[in-house]
This record gives C-alpha cells, structure tokens and sequence, in this order.
C-alpha cells in the first residue's frame, strides 16, 4: 500500500497513542491519522499484564486522560477497569476505526524533499510488509519490551521442579490455591502480587535481595467521593486531579530537598502496619533515598494486612541456588515452594525497537538529544510518549500529545512543513530517565539523553511542564521551522 499517506502516524494503541489520537481529533480535526499497534488489542500495558492482583500504582485521577474524567472514587483501580477506561475513550472519540491492529513498525525513514515518513510494518498475522507514508510520525510504543520480561540468572534454576512464572506472562491455566508460593523481587510487581495471591495460597513469601519504600494510601478518594455528590464530573474530576498532582509534587520534592525526614516518615508509617518487634530496617528500610526508585504503594496497607496476618512474609536474602523444591538462600535457609513468580522487572526498550533513518543516514538514539522530553534532535517531524516517572505516566503523555497538536497547528498557520529540533550548544548530557531503578540503569545507555538546562531538560514537574507546554513558545533555541523544498532538503530559513 504504498499509495497509503496519513498526516499523521500514530505507533502504539496504549494509554499514550489512545491519547494522541483523541487529542488529535479534539484538536485537529482536519488531520488525517493512523494508529498502528503491534498486537490484537486495545490498551498496551493494561491489555499485556494479567497476573492476579494487577492494578495501578498512581491515582486514577491524574493516571486518566486530562480531558476524559475518571468517574468513579476509586483511586487506585485494577488492570481490567483501566482496560476499560482506555478502550472507553477510544470508543468515545471514534479513534477505533483508525487502529490497524497486528502491525509491528520496524522501521521509518524521513525524507526531507518531500517532508514525509516512509514507515514500514510488518504484520504479526500475516508476515505482510506494509509501507505507509505520513508528515508527522508519533511514537507511543511505551518504554519496555513486550515479547520478554527481565529475568537475572537464577543459580541452579533447571533443577527446580516447580512451576516458574514470570509476571509478564502469567499462565491462564495457573491455580495458586493452596500453594506454596516465593515471588521473587520488591517492586511494584512484587507487592500487588504477593497480597493477591495471599487470598488463596498457603503461603506466599516476597524474596528480596534488599527492600523498597513501601507507602500504604486509600484506596479510594474521600475528597472524590465528596465533590462527585455535588459538582459536575469534569470539575470534580479537576480538583481531584489537582490535589493530587499537588500532594505528589511536595512528597518528590520534599523526597529530593529532605531525604532523611522522609525516611524517618515512611519508616515510620511501615512500622505502624507491621506486627510488634517486626524488623522493619531489614525488610522496609531501603539504602537509598526515596525517589532514587519508584516507591511502592499498596492500597489500604494490602500487604502489610497480609504479613501481619501471616498469610504472606518478607525475607531479605540472595538466592544462593534452587533446588528441586524451592530456592535455598545465602543464609543457608531454604525456602520451600511449588510456584516460584520472577517478578524481577521489565527490558527496556527505547521506540519499540524500530529504527529511524533521516536523508539516508541511520540514526543512532544515545546521541541524540531529548528536546522537551519529547522530540529527538536532528530528527525532524518526530515526537514520542515517555511518561513521567514520579507521577503518573498520563500527566505527561497528555500534555505531550497537546504540544503536537500545537506544533501541527503552527506549521499550518505559517505555511511551514518541517520543525525539526536541534542538539543544546553544549556537550552536556544527562540521562533521560533519572531513576536508579536496576531496569533504568541496564538500559539507560541505549536511550536519547537530555541536556542540562531547558529547553533540552525535563524537570518532572507537572505544574512547570503544564506552563512550558501548554502556554510556553513554540518557537526558542532548541528547534527550527522550515519549508519543504523540492531539492531533498528543507530549507534552513527558520522562523522564530
Ligand atoms: C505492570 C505495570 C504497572 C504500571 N503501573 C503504572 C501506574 O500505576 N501509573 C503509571 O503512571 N504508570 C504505570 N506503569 C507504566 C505504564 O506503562 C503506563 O502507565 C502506561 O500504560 C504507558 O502507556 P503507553 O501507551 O505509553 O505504553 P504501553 O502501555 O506500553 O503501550 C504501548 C503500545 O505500543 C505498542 N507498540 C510498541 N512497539 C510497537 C511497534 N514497534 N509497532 C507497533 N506497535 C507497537 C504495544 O503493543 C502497546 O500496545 C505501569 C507499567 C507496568 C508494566
């Protein structure tokens, strides 16, 4: 179908490209779009992931799109609402009927003559290749690999004769009733599965080569549940929003400016949930300071309840091999188990692995520069969804879809094809994502990095974003504006 020309293209039916394209249909209902998505379905990370217990681990109120409220009081929601919610709006705004399902980009190749993309898929049903076209290519492929979670070498695994699972791809057939079950890892993964298996199994132990702050909050929104009895959805869903972005932004601040005290607090508050003479240091009380890695939160205090009711426990341990019937520890403890879950983390993977190509020449993503988070230098017509990693994903991937929309919108208004971000003038470089997460930092060489001061850095805070994004220039130091030309190459006439 090389006849097949979009205004713009969409990668990826997740949260983030659902978005995008609503935004686009708000925004700029005149742009012709498409939406290509690798798998079958609706959804991204909430379609893939189906182990029990799944949900969100940040409020749905700032987790839900900007312009579509989430309606109901409960905060943290699980992995089927959130389905629903994304398929809702995909309804809602009539974005369905542009997805091609089974369609796997591998690559795209800009071609400044005539200002367009040149996108290949391939089709995951039929092995097809098909070639589109488009003027502006948005990448919402996420930020992990799909075919395979992480798993770290697990010491004398073939022996075990139980049943290995990793989260990412949860078995239908699996009954954990009554069964002995060792999850291994502390992250969010770790501790929404541990207490939801806890309901049925005999015993479920979280093995942790060391701990994570865990925060236990409401699983339901008492302000939310306040202002939907007397104010419209949108307002109420507004000042919900706000109060939480608000709430979020002092604790990572206050995290960043006073680590200590926030150690002390969130020590404290796991002490509170956990049995008398709990060693709360050894199992609750990371090396790092908060917000060096995502903290973990569990609604309602769900995994404290179980360790307190010794339906689950927590051991701090490394694994020193596995054995036929569970996995014995360097302490010379052994830990007996039929199931064994490796909820040891994500790959990364920067674009959903496509490559890019811009006038023939491959690009290479480390050396390229993030500009606002979301644009690549020296990679014209180009943008992509990363989230935020101290708040919720949606905040971000929101306000960058609206940004596209605005540069669309301004090419338009100055008879312009072609925007294209430049490198900072300085050699500088930070990294991308700054966290020190072990799934960030295996990776974090192989993504785009940021420079040092704005426009080429992001700061992770929202109310800062919503002013450079929303209200801020189009037009600065970081990016040109040009015209196709008919040559080959755009010309350099920037408009500022
Ligand atoms: C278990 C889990 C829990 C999480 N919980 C939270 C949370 O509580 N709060 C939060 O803010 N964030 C959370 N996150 C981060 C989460 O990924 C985001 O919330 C959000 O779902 C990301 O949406 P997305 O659309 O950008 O990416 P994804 O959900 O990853 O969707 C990307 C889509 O793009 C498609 N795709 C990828 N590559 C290609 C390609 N080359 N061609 C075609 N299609 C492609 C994929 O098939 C997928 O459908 C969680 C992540 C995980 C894994």
């Amino acid at each position: 179908m090389p006849s097949d020309h979009v205004d713009v293209l969409i990668i990826g039916a997740g949260l983030s490209g659902i978005g995008a394209a609503c935004h686009l249909r708000r925004d700029c209902p005149d742009k012709t779009y498409a939406v290509l998505e690798a798998r079958d379905a609706i959804g991204g990370t909430w379609d893939l992931f189906r182990y029990p217990g799944i949900r969100s681990d940040s409020d749905m109120f700032t987790l839900g799109y900007s312009f579509r409220p989430w309606t109901d009081a409960t905060a943290i929601a699980d992995g089927a609402a959130i389905r629903e919610y994304v398929r809702d709006t995909a309804r809602e705004y009539d974005v369905q009927r542009h997805i091609r399902f089974s369609h796997r980009v591998t690559r795209a190749e800009w071609d400044s003559g005539t200002a367009r993309w040149t996108v290949h898929a391939e089709r995951t049903d039929t092995a097809e290749t098909v070639v589109l076209t488009c003027s502006f290519l948005f990448a919402c492929t996420g930020y992990y690999r799909y075919d395979e979670g992480y798993t770290p070498t697990l010491p004398g695994v073939d022996a075990y004769a139980g049943r290995l699972v990793h989260p990412q791809h949860w078995p239908d057939d699996l009954d954990h009733t009554g069964q002995r079950v060792v999850v291994i890892g502390s992250g969010a993964t770790a501790v929404t599965l541990v207490p939801a298996l806890a309901q049925r199994a005999a015993h479920v132990t979280m093995l942790q080569r060391s701990p994570t702050y865990v925060i236990a909050l409401p699983s339901r929104d008492r302000l939310a549940g306040a202002l939907r009895r007397r104010l419209p959805a949108n307002a109420a869903y507004s000042v919900v929003r706000w109060k939480n972005v608000l709430l979020s932004t002092v604790n990572f601040q206050l995290s960043r400016r006073a680590p200590a005290l926030v150690k002390r607090l969130l020590r404290r508050g796991a002490k509170r949930q956990l049995p008398v003479g709990y060693d709360v240091d050894r199992h609750f009380s990371p090396r790092y300071d908060p917000w060096d890695q995502r903290l973990c939160v569990v609604p309602d205090g769900d995994l404290f309840t179980a360790v307190r009711q010794g339906r689950a426990s927590v051991v701090t341990d490394t694994i020193d091999a596995f054995t036929a019937h569970g996995v014995r520890l360097a302490s010379g403890d052994e830990l007996s188990a039929d199931i064994v879950v490796t909820a040891t983390g994500l790959n990364l993977l920067a674009l959903g692995g496509l490559t890019l190509r811009v006038d023939g020449v491959d690009v290479d993503l480390p050396e390229t520069v993030a500009y606002k988070g979301m644009m690549l230098s020296g990679v014209p017509n180009f943008a992509l969804t990363l989230g935020y990693t101290n708040a919720s994903w949606t905040l971000k991937a929101d306000l960058v879809a609206g940004y596209v929309c605005r540069l669309l919108r301004h090419l338009d208004r100055t008879g312009q094809q072609v925007v294209t971000p430049l490198p900072p003038p300085d050699a500088r470089r930070v990294p991308l994502i700054d966290l020190r997460s072990g799934y960030v930092l295996r990776s974090v060489d192989a993504l785009p990095r940021q420079g040092e001061r704005a426009p080429w850095r992001l700061y992770q805070n929202y109310a800062r974003d919503v002013l450079l994004m929303r209200h801020g220039r189009l037009t600065d130091e970081g990016v040109r504006f040009t015209r196709r030309t008919r040559q080959g190459r755009s010309t350099d006439r920037a408009e500022v």
